[in-house]
C-alpha cells in the first residue's frame, strides 16, 4: 500500500504544485490549507510523513509541529521560505526530520521525502526482552514494567531497543542518534535529550525510577528496572 503523506501549506499554488509531485512519485496525499486543519488531519495518525509549511496564517508549522510532538513523532519535513524560518527550525529542537527552501524543485522535495521514509522504515522486529521488571516487546509495540502498560512512540521504543538489547553496555549520544534515526543523520543532541527524558518520565510514572541510567559526560544505559528509588 502507498504511503500517505500530509501537505499543510496555506499557498494554493504551491500545495498543487507539492500535491502533484508526490502523487507522481506514487505516494498518496492528502492537503490541509492551515494549521488548525494540519494538526487536526495529522492527529489522525495516518500518514506516514508530514510535509508543514512554517509560514501558516494563525498557527504556524513551528507550532504545528510542537504540539503534535507531544503525542506523535510522525516525520515532518518544512517548507521554509527564510533563512531565519531554518534558523528557528534548528534551534527550536521541534523534531523536525529535515527541511527545504522555499523555492523547491519537485524532485528535490521527491528526494527527500523517500530518504526519510527509508530512515523510518521499522527494522526487522526481534523478540521480546525483559529486563528487571521491564517487558519490551519491539514486535508489539508493547512496553510493560510490572504489568502496567507504558506507552511510547516509536523513537522512544526504538530507543529502548537499544538499550535493552546490551543493556550494560553505555550508549554515547552519537551512538544513540545513529540507532534512533540512521548513521549520518544529524539532529541536535538536544533532540535526543529530550526523547531520553520523556521516556525516562513515562517509565517512572508507573515506578520505574530506574529505567534508564545517565553517566555524566560518557553517555546512557539501561538501568536495572526494578523500581528502586
Ligand atoms: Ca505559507
Amino acid at each position: 500500500m502507498a504511503d500517505t503523506l500530509l501537505i499543510v501549506e496555506d499557498d494554493p499554488q504551491i500545495r498543487r504544485v507539492t500535491e502533484i509531485a508526490l502523487q507522481t512519485a506514487g505516494f498518496d496525499t492528502e492537503v490541509a490549507g492551515d494549521g488548525a486543519e494540519g494538526l487536526a488531519k495529522a492527529k489522525s495518525g495516518r500518514f506516514s510523513l508530514i510535509v508543514l509549511d512554517i509560514g501558516l496564517p494563525e498557527m504556524d508549522g513551528l507550532t504545528v509541529c510542537r504540539t503534535l510532538r507531544k503525542s506523535d513523532d510522525t516525520p515532518v519535513v518544512f517548507l521554509t521560505a527564510k533563512q531565519d524560518e531554518v534558523d528557528r527550525v534548528l534551534g527550536l529542537e521541534l523534531g523536525a526530520d529535515d527541511y527545504i527552501g522555499k523555492p523547491f524543485s519537485p524532485r528535490e522535495l521527491v528526494a527527500r521525502v523517500k530518504t526519510i521514509l527509508r530512515r523510518v522504515a521499522p527494522p526487522e522486529p526481534e523478540g521480546n526482552r525483559v529486563r528487571g521488571n521491564l517487558h519490551i516487546d519491539p514486535a508489539t509495540h508493547s512496553v510493560t514494567f510490572g504489568g502496567q502498560p507504558v506507552t511510547v512512540t516509536s523513537r522512544e521504543m526504538a530507543l529502548l531497543d537499544i538499550l535493552s538489547k546490551r543493556p550494560e553496555q553505555v550508549f554515547s549520544k552519537s551512538q544513540l542518534i545513529d540507532g534512533v534515526y540512521g548513521v549520518g543523520f544529524h539532529i541536535a543532541d538536544r533532540t535526543l535529550d529530550s526523547h531520553i527524558r520523556n521516556l525516562r518520565q513515562k517509565l517512572s510514572a508507573v515506578g520505574c525510577s530506574d529505567g534508564i541510567e545517565t553517566l555524566h559526560g560518557v553517555g546512557v544505559r539501561m538501568g536495572a528496572c526494578v523500581g528502586a528509588a
